[in-house]
């Protein structure tokens, strides 16, 4: 069994994928090609934006959001402790302070009654002004935008919406990657929506900050890419992997996400009784970039994923590390206190296989193997 079966998705999608890229070989516009235009096109339709941009990656991606912002040295970006490494990262490679924020044990994002009290003490504290929330839609689920919209609006801030591993997800039926005032996501293999290397994107709808992006992702480009108005970067999509995220979105819209819910409903249904189950709000869908149940403690959960590998169930551990544990961040001290949340699902959450193509027969063994384990 795979925890992402990417082989057997190629294999439902192989004609097309083999057309698409073979096209761009025989055209030879490597960089910048037409399906890059075309594949943007249609992310921002799907996603309900006025721009997409695409990049070269998720980390970019975050990366050229802030240096829109003119986000440094001085400015406090708050991101939720449990998170990949990332979230965190963009912000201390901007020169900004990243301040972490524990999370909601139930929805695994960003717990908000915690990060307007940070808010508030950061403010008064008076070191760093308080400038960007960077939320993130941990396994697919969308963050809790409409109280994250009231805080950012109530202390000036604004809202970066880390959709890596959110695309597709909705609240209301409006689609992830369009909470932000930027928004962003990851093309990286094992997401929701995923290329044959690396990729990412970029959404808005504020005309300025997206012409500021088409530039800053290639060398700060003016006129073209010789005439050369400000720092940028080079952070571009491959047209081959533009290509091969047209037929794998078609994909993605047409089955894949609703295909990836009902299998989530399956597993609910099956382990309820036995294990804690994500917890999707009411009018919220997720995109199930995991599936992740919680048990009771680290060595329980080591007994268990031992037990489930010798059953042929590959299971991952995300996260076993809090953003403010990391030893990157070690410079950036802080109470322990702040994290009771994040510190104990470090040691207690187990993502389990989920993706749109496991068959009936995988669900119902593996949940019979996780029930025969605490009984
Ligand atoms: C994967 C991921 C990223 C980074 O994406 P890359 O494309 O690998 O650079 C950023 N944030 C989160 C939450 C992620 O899961």
């Amino acid at each position: 069994m795979q925890f992402k079966d990417l082989q057997l998705q190629y294999k439902v999608l192989k004609s097309e994928i083999d057309a698409e890229v073979a096209n761009v070989i025989k055209e030879a516009e490597f960089i910048s090609g037409k399906q890059v235009k075309d594949l943007e096109q249609k992310l921002a339709e799907y996603v309900g934006t006025k721009y997409c941009i695409s990049c070269g990656n998720g980390t970019d991606a975050l990366s050229l959001a802030l240096m829109v912002w003119n986000i440094g040295t001085g400015d406090a970006v708050f991101v939720p402790d449990f998170t990949f490494f990332a979230t965190g990262e963009a912000v201390t490679y901007a020169g900004a302070t990243p301040v972490f924020i524990d999370i909601n044990p139930n929805t695994y994002n960003i717990d908000t009654e915690k990060l307007e009290q940070r808010i508030i003490e950061v403010k008064k504290n008076g070191k760093i002004l308080p400038k960007v929330i960077i939320a993130v839609d941990l396994f697919g689920q969308p963050a809790d935008y409409m109280e994250i919209r009231r805080i950012a609006d109530k202390y000036h801030m604004f809202v970066l919406e880390d959709g890596a591993q959110g695309f597709g997800g909705e609240i209301s039926g409006k689609k992830a990657c369009s909470f932000g005032d930027i928004s962003t996501t990851s093309f990286f293999p094992a997401k929701p929506l995923g290329c044959y290397g690396d990729g990412g994107a970029i959404f808005t709808d504020n005309d300025e900050w997206a012409n500021l992006l088409f530039s800053l992702r290639i060398h700060g480009k003016g006129e073209d890419k010789y005439d050369n108005i400000r720092i940028g970067m080079n952070s571009r999509l491959d047209t081959i992997q533009a290509a091969i995220l047209l037929p794998k979105l078609a994909a993605f819209a047409e089955y894949e996400f609703n295909k990836v819910n009902s299998i989530a409903n399956h597993y609910s249904k099956l382990l309820g009784k036995t294990v804690k189950i994500p917890d999707i709000l009411p009018n919220y869908r997720s995109s199930w970039a995991q599936y992740t149940i919680q048990v009771t403690d680290r060595s329980e959960r080591t007994k268990l994923q031992e037990y489930l590998r010798l059953c042929d169930i590959p299971t991952m551990i995300y996260y076993t590390k809090p953003m403010h544990k990391q030893k990157a961040f070690e410079q950036i001290s802080d109470d322990e206190n702040n994290f009771e949340v994040t510190n104990r699902l470090c040691d207690t959450v187990l993502s389990i296989p989920i993706h749109p193509y496991l068959s009936n027969e995988e669900i119902d063994y593996v949940s019979e193997k996780i029930v025969n384990f605490f009984s």
